[in-house]
C-alpha cells in the first residue's frame, strides 16, 4: 500500500465518522413500528399498538349498554352504528397514542343525558308535553319507571345521553302475557236499572309473545312482535244486567262507571319486554275525555275523597260486605268523606291528575282488602 492510499483510507474512515451521528439519527427517523389505527367513517381518530387492547375497551364501552337489559334476553347482535376499522400501520414510535387516549375518544359525550325532579302535583302526561316528548316516548327515556307509581323527589330521563360512538344492539325477549277475558252481558228484566249479577267469574288467559328488539344507545328504538303463542285460552265472563245497556253507542262504551273509548291497561302482571322487570296494575284504565262523569259502581258510603298521591284526585267508595271500589287520576270529586251514594251517581269527573299518562279512569276493586280484576265486575 502506497502513503498516498494509506492518507486516502484515513480521510474516508474521518468523513465516516463525522457522518455517522447523523446516519443514525436517519435510520432512527426512517424506523417504523407496527401499529394499528382506529377509523371511524372514513376519519382516524388514534393509533395504538396493542390491538388486543383496543378490541377489549370496545367491547367493555359496548358492554355498558347491555347493563339494564333483562338477562334472560337473548343478544342477538351489538355493533356500532358508525363504520369502525382496524387498519395495520407502521409508524413512528412517536405517532402511536396511550390507551388512555383511545379509552378517551371511545367514551366521548356528545350531550350529557337530560334528568328533572318530579314535583307534587306532576303528572306523566304533562311532564312529557312540556319537554317537548310524546307519553310513549317518556316511557322509552325511562323504561325502570312505571308510569303509574311515580314519587315527588323521583327523576325523569327527558334527553338521553349522546355518545359520539353510537351502539346498536338488537336483542330477542320471550315474556309471558295475560290474554284478557272478554264479558258477555246478559239482560235481566229482573234487575234494576245499573244492578249487575255475575254469573261467572272471567278467568284471564296466557300467552307467551316473543320480542324483537332494536336500542340505540340502550334506548328502545324498535319493537316488534315476532311470534305469538297461546299457552291458555281466557274464560269469559257472564254478567247479568239490569235495563241499561253496556254495548258501545256512538264510538263510546258504557263501562257502568264512566262512559269511555277503551280499556287503556288491563289489570295484572305485566313484564317489560327490555328490563324483564315484573308490574302490577292494580285495576283497569278506561281511557276516556277528560271532564267525563264518573258513577258510583252501587250503593255505598264514601271513606276517602281527596288527593291521594300517585291516585291523584281519589274517591274509595265502601259498599258492605267487604267490597270497595276506587276512582283514580280525577279531575274533579263531588262527593264528600262519610256521604252515601247511589249505583250510578255521579261521583268525580275524568282527569290526569297523579301519576296518569292521560285522560282516563283508573278503576279498582277491593275485596276484603285484596285487589280483584275489575272486569268481573264492570
Ligand atoms: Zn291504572
Amino acid at each position: 500500500m502506497t502513503k498516498k492510499r494509506i492518507i486516502a483510507l484515513i480521510i474516508t474512515i474521518i468523513f465516516v465518522l463525522a457522518a455517522l451521528p447523523s446516519l443514525i439519527s436517519l435510520a432512527n427517523a426512517l424506523k417504523r413500528e407496527q401499529a394499528y389505527q382506529f377509523i371511524v367513517d372514513g376519519e382516524k381518530w388514534f393509533t395504538v399498538s396493542d390491538q388486543n387492547a383496543l378490541v377489549k375497551i370496545l367491547r367493555e364501552y359496548q358492554k355498558e349498554y347491555l347493563n339494564s337489559i333483562d338477562e334472560n334476553a337473548q343478544i342477538k347482535k351489538i355493533a356500532f352504528l358508525q363504520e369502525i376499522e382496524i387498519v395495520e400501520v407502521e409508524v413512528r414510535p412517536e405517532e402511536i397514542d396511550s390507551l388512555e387516549v383511545a379509552k378517551e375518544k371511545i367514551y366521548a359525550i356528545e350531550e350529557d343525558l337530560v334528568e328533572i325532579e318530579i314535583k307534587s302535583g306532576d303528572n306523566f302526561w304533562n311532564l312529557s308535553k312540556a319537554n317537548n316528548l310524546t307519553v310513549a316516548e317518556l316511557e322509552i327515556l325511562n323504561p325502570a319507571i312505571d308510569p303509574d307509581k311515580i314519587f315527588p323527589g323521583d327523576k325523569l330521563v327527558v334527553k338521553p345521553l349522546n355518545p359520539v360512538l353510537d351502539v346498536i344492539i338488537e336483542l330477542e325477549n320471550t315474556v309471558v302475557e295475560p290474554i284478557p277475558f272478554k264479558v258477555e252481558y246478559k239482560k235481566n228484566n229482573n234487575l234494576y236499572k245499573n244492578q249487575k249479577r255475575i254469573i261467572k267469574e272471567g278467568i284471564e288467559g296466557q300467552k307467551e309473545v316473543i320480542y324483537h328488539i332494536s336500542l340505540l344507545n340502550g334506548y328502545q328504538s324498535s319493537l316488534n312482535v315476532k311470534n305469538e303463542v297461546t299457552l291458555k285460552e281466557p274464560v269469559q265472563a257472564i254478567v247479568q244486567i239490569g235495563t241499561k245497556t253496556t254495548v258501545s253507542r256512538g264510538g263510546r262504551i258504557n263501562y257502568g262507571v264512566v262512559s269511555g273509548k277503551r280499556i287503556s291497561s288491563y289489570y295484572g302482571y305485566r313484564i317489560h319486554p327490555i328490563t324483564g322487570q315484573r308490574r302490577f296494575h292494580d285495576g283497569i284504565d278506561i281511557a276516556a275525555t277528560h271532564g267525563n262523569r264518573v258513577y258510583a259502581y252501587t250503593d255505598g258510603r264514601v271513606v276517602e275523597a281527596g288527593w291521594n298521591g300517585g291516585y291523584g284526585n281519589c274517591i274509595l267508595v265502601d259498599h258492605g260486605n267487604g267490597l270497595k271500589t276506587r276512582y283514580a287520576h280525577l279531575s274533579r270529586i263531588y262527593v264528600r268523606v262519610g256521604q252515601r251514594v247511589k249505583t250510578g251517581e255521579r261521583i268525580g269527573a275524568v282527569g290526569s291528575t297523579g301519576n296518569s299518562t292521560g285522560p282516563h279512569l283508573h278503576f279498582e276493586v277491593i275485596k276484603n282488602g285484596r285487589t280483584k280484576n275489575p272486569l268481573n265486575y264492570i
